[in-house]
């Protein structure tokens, strides 16, 4: 048990948030998944989530999650990789992870699916769009977007579910709002073009300071780590 932090009542709490802002913009709170971003938490934490009925769990480091999963940490919910992906990684997390939200470059992109053959499976995955084009982080530059998807067509082993974002750090919810707006116009743009193995279904973005602004801007998906499980 954590003695501060009620995960059940942060998990009511963001949820009524998502359902207000879902409503907003015409859709059922059900139409907005919630991913839990565990990220340095404890499986009994993690556990205490998944119980309050968390859509998904998200994890950020290839090996704190291979940990994390052998105490059980995950059991019942789906698992997101949300982290960057190192090329000698990638193929750990495939067919351990629902869904890969940060496949960031071609390169990754045709790891996964190669090891996704090799053991049989199909990964679902996310592109993660660089939408701030920001020099030190990964994701695929907005206009190279359409690129990838094409490359996806050619490439076994994945299935791509729609794109992910995190747009850059910023104390004005002005500019994320710009970005999260920017995001859900490339998301649409992507969604109007067909490729096999590609269906823009999901839409990631928003985090504990603006998941509310990402649902307005037209997220269905939202990553939430702090605001359910207190500070780092
Ligand atoms: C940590 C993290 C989150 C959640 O951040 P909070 O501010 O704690 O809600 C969301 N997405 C990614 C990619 C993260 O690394």
């Amino acid at each position: 048990m954590s003695a501060e932090v009620n995960i059940a009542e942060n998990v009511k709490r963001v949820r009524g948030v998502i359902a207000e802002a879902a409503a907003k913009t015409g859709r059922a709170p059900g139409d907005v998944t919630l991913v839990a971003a565990s990220k340095t938490k404890p499986a009994a934490m993690i556990k205490e989530a998944i119980a309050a009925a968390v859509d998904a769990v998200g994890e950020n480091r290839v090996q704190e999650l291979l940990e994390k999963k052998a105490q059980g940490a995950y059991d019942g919910a789906p698992l997101h990789f949300i982290g960057h992906i190192q090329s000698n990684k990638a193929g750990r997390i495939v067919g351990t992870c629902g869904l890969i939200e940060s496949v960031g470059s071609t390169a990754v992109m045709e790891l996964i699916g190669k090891r996704a053959v090799s053991i049989g499976t199909v990964q679902n995955i996310l592109i993660e769009v660089n939408i701030g084009t920001e020099r030190q982080k990964s994701g695929v530059l907005p206009e190279m977007t359409e690129e990838i998807l094409a490359a996806a067509s050619q490439t076994g082993g994945i299935n791509v579910l729609g794109l992910m974002a995190v747009p850059p750090l910023n104390d004005e919810i002005e500019r994320t709002r710009h970005y999260f707006d920017a995001m859900f116009h490339l998301f649409i743009d992507m969604s109007a073009k067909k490729y096999d193995n590609v269906s823009m279904r999901f839409l990631s973005m928003g985090m504990s300071d603006s998941y509310a602004e990402a649902i307005l801007a037209g997220a269905n998906m939202v990553r939430v780590g702090s605001a359910i499980f207190g500070a780092r």
